[in-house]
């Protein structure tokens, strides 16, 4: 049986009428946390947020259509620590109303069919679809780590998300990946930093295993901050930090700049370099030109046409004719 979403920014949830900041420590009324996308309204702490929410926020309204709803977690071990691991499941689905931590299927954002996932294990079926489908991939990421209670089992599907990602990139089907408060463990150590383009919410947590582990393993102080979104930015990891008002149109324009390859250009051969990770930028500056500057932040130069460095055939009529510059001839 399907689940079914909240799919309003009404929770049911605490019925207390304030939350505490964590970031600010001010009183925030509920009503106004939730109309606001749960972002503080005085100082734009984002709040974790749930899938039903996630869903809305980022499609086309009424366009998310969900695939393997009744697929569920398996208790392959045996597990059992304090309580039995199928207990924990059990408690955590009453918990959220949801059956599984990852939820996928097909959608659109102004109009552009996508395929997506948010969290989790429903990930490499995500992109094995958008494979098949030839459908852009979106994942929204929030995860403390692979589950050690499915032991090896989870460690696996570290590897089975990361090979399809290799036969979409070929494939020339773009993957945008969106890192949420907290990216951590496994899924970030997997596809979550594989994406062509990686976008992450404001001070969201990122990082591998926790700051004093970290510490501990490489035997020295970190800096301050080492796994924020800005910290990230700032050193390469991030492409781009998107206050989450602006996530789904920054993602509309993503989809714009990164169209899914024509089947014929990889049959000539021609998608083959455009689309690793140096490809995709160069290409995307020498068929955008100027306008990347003002869409990503990156500041190129226009080039003129007929350039070959692994560039891809330009599909619209305005890419076909590159902005002309001063020094052309
Ligand atoms: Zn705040």
């Amino acid at each position: 049986m399907p689940i079914k979403f909240p799919f309003s920014r009404r929770r049911t949830g605490p019925t207390d009428a304030w939350t505490k900041c964590p970031s600010c420590e001010q009183q925030v009324f509920n009503k106004q946390l939730e109309r606001n996308l749960r972002v503080c309204p005085h100082c734009g702490h984002h709040f974790r947020m749930g899938i039903g929410e996630r869903i809305e926020l980022l499609l086309d309204e009424g366009s998310f259509v969900e695939r393997d709803a009744t697929l569920e977690s398996g208790d392959p071990l045996g597990f059992s620590d304090q309580k039995p691991y199928p207990n924990r499941i059990e408690a955590a689905k009453l918990k959220t109303g949801l059956r599984e931590a990852a939820v996928w299927g097909t959608g659109s954002i102004d109009g552009r069919r996508v395929m997506g996932s948010v969290v989790g294990e429903k990930v490499a079926r995500c992109f094995e679809a958008a494979l098949a489908e030839r459908l852009p991939a979106i994942i929204v990421s929030a995860s403390g780590g692979a589950r050690m209670q499915e032991g090896t089992l989870s460690l696996l599907q570290l590897a089975k998300t990361t090979a399809p990602l290799v036969r979409l990139d070929e494939a020339g089907v773009p993957f945008i990946s969106i890192l949420t408060d907290p990216t951590t463990g496994g899924v970030l150590a997997s596809f979550a930093s594989l994406g062509d383009a990686i976008i992450a919410e404001p001070k969201a947590l990122i990082g591998f295993a926790g700051a004093r582990v970290a510490s501990g393993t490489v035997g020295e102080e970190l800096p301050e901050g080492f796994q924020t979104a800005e910290f990230l930015l700032e050193h390469g990891f991030v492409d781009m930090i998107s206050p989450r008002a602006e996530l789904r149109s920054t993602l509309s324009r993503l989809l714009r700049l990164l169209p899914v390859a024509p089947v014929e250009d990889l049959e000539r051969g021609e998608g083959q370099h455009a689309w690793g990770p140096i490809g995709v930028l160069s290409g995307l500056a020498e068929r955008v030109g100027g306008a990347v500057s003002e869409t990503i932040g990156i500041k190129v130069e226009p080039d003129a046409a007929g350039s070959s460095n692994g560039d891809r055939p330009a599909r619209s009529p305005n890419d076909a004719e590159p902005a002309t510059t001063e020094d052309e001839r």
